[in-house]
């Protein structure tokens, strides 16, 4: 096992590696930008490096100062966490150049997954289901692009190659709008992602957000942890995620993560990562890999009793998976909400000094947040100050829960949407499960705020 480790990113995430860190008995060095210097976790550090001023560009996502960082303090290997470089493949390649070892999938891996066009292609190979659509990328011939929309049927989207973060998309309902769409979607590929091509699938239109978790060792062993839905979102940024699924078949998410536990066999996937399906009149299809931990990684932790961090350690430094599929049982119900510092009703960032801030607790209650009282949320990244996840016997339970836990939490001197996870965790079609992707949207533009 390692003895030390560097952490390659900020906030709540960082402070949830170092805390698996100091379970396993290995030291955390912890790096931060000029703008992160006061937070707790960084003075808490066994070893703290500063890599840089606020803006990402020359700190969280500076390569050169975080693997000169490792250097100088003999970590042994580099835990990415999520965003900043965690699915940047030359980062992963420059880490193990460097003699360090990647705490996530080879470069290869990740730059399979990164291409949405080879990851769907290495989908289909391995039996995965994907959304009706192209061929790959979309030929440069506008009747062939015409011909190819008819036999998937409208609506279609186009969807930039290199797309993320739920940019690079476009909708189309006739035929009249296609070329013109392909060719936009194009030039702002080109210009966004580096990357021009694209490729249709159908627009599914009413779907479920459901992801499964997988884990894979390096001695070909892979296991599949469950189901998470994710269909509460707002620009395509998912704000509450629970596990299981509400109403899904058992049976039917044991195929499902059965075929994606086998993907990563055939692919020599290493660590864990997340297949993200839309889900709609009982089918899944696939829409993209994510080659990291994610965000909503603990509604997954409490559900399985299965310490994924760890777990991501203890496979990087080439250990077996501790644990059969049969061992994995799901049991109860988590849910989690994500704290933002934002206006709740119009999203405005929100960002200074918390003057006063008291977590929940009691049974079946966890925060993971880095923030306390005269903490300064500072203005330069994401506005997730943390999550609040709660577990349950039943859902009615977690719901519950969650109810006491907003109500208990407290949080001054900025605005947080914490008022918005109150009305929305007693929302009648919410309580009762199911929801769509479109759901929250469609609530917050009814309720017209
Ligand atoms: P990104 O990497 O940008 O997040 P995804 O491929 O994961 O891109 O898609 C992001 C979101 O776009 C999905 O969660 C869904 O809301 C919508 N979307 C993508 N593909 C489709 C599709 N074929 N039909 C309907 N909605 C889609």
């Amino acid at each position: 096992m390692f003895k030390k480790i560097l952490i390659a990113n900020r906030g709540e995430i960082a402070l949830r590696i170092q805390r698996a860190c100091r379970e396993m008995g290995i030291k955390a060095v912890m790096v931060y930008s000029e703008a992160d210097r006061d937070a707790m976790y960084v003075k808490m550090a066994d070893e703290a490096i500063c890599i840089g001023p606020a803006p990402s560009a020359q700190s969280y996502l500076n390569m050169t100062a975080i693997i000169a960082a490792a250097e100088v303090t003999d970590a042994e290997a580099i835990h990415p966490g999520y965003g900043f470089l965690s699915e940047n493949a030359d980062f992963s390649e420059r880490v193990e150049q460097s003699g360090f070892v990647f705490i996530g999938p080879t470069a290869e891996s990740i730059r399979l997954m990164g291409d949405k066009v080879s990851a769907k292609a290495a989908m289909i190979k391995a039996g995965v289901p994907c959304v009706p659509g192209s061929d790959g990328e979309l030929p440069n011939d506008p009747a062939a692009i015409r011909a190819i929309a008819k036999r998937i049927g409208y609506p279609v989207i186009i969807k930039a190659a290199g797309g993320g973060g739920g940019r690079g998309m476009r909708v189309v309902h006739t035929e009249a709008a296609l070329i013109n769409a392909v060719a936009m979607t194009k030039a702002e590929a080109g210009t966004a992602f580096g990357n021009p091509a694209v490729y249709m699938e159908k627009f599914l239109e009413n779907p479920r957000h459901i992801e499964i978790q997988v884990l894979a060792d390096t001695h070909r062993n892979a296991v599949f942890l469950g189901e998470r839905d994710c269909s509460m979102q707002r620009r395509h940024q998912k704000i509450i995620e629970e596990a299981p699924a509400p109403g899904l078949l058992r049976r039917a998410v044991e195929r499902i993560g059965e075929r994606c536990a086998q993907a990563c066999r055939k692919i020599g996937y290493r660590g864990a990562g997340t297949f993200e399906f839309l889900y709609e009149n009982g089918e899944f299809y696939f829409i993209e890999m994510n080659t990291r931990l994610q965000v909503e990684h603990p509604v997954t932790e409490m559900v399985t009793g299965i310490d994924l961090v760890r777990a991501q350690i203890e496979v990087a430094a080439g250990q077996k998976l501790p644990f059969t599929q049969r061992q994995i049982q799901m049991k109860g119900h988590a849910i989690e909400c994500r704290i933002n510092a934002e206006d709740p009703y119009k999203f405005y960032p929100s960002p200074g000094r918390i003057t006063h801030w008291h977590p929940a607790g009691g049974p079946g209650v966890r925060v993971d947040s880095h923030v306390y009282t005269n903490y300064f949320v500072p203005p330069t990244y994401d506005s997730m100050i943390g999550k609040l996840i709660v577990h349950g016997d039943t859902r009615e339970q977690a719901l519950a829960r969650m109810h006491n836990a907003l109500n208990e939490t407290v949080v001054e001197g900025i605005n947080t949407n914490i008022p918005l996870h109150r009305e929305l965790v007693v929302d009648a079609k919410f309580c009762e499960g199911g929801t769509n992707i479109h759901y929250l949207e469609e609530w917050l533009h009814q309720r017209g705020r």
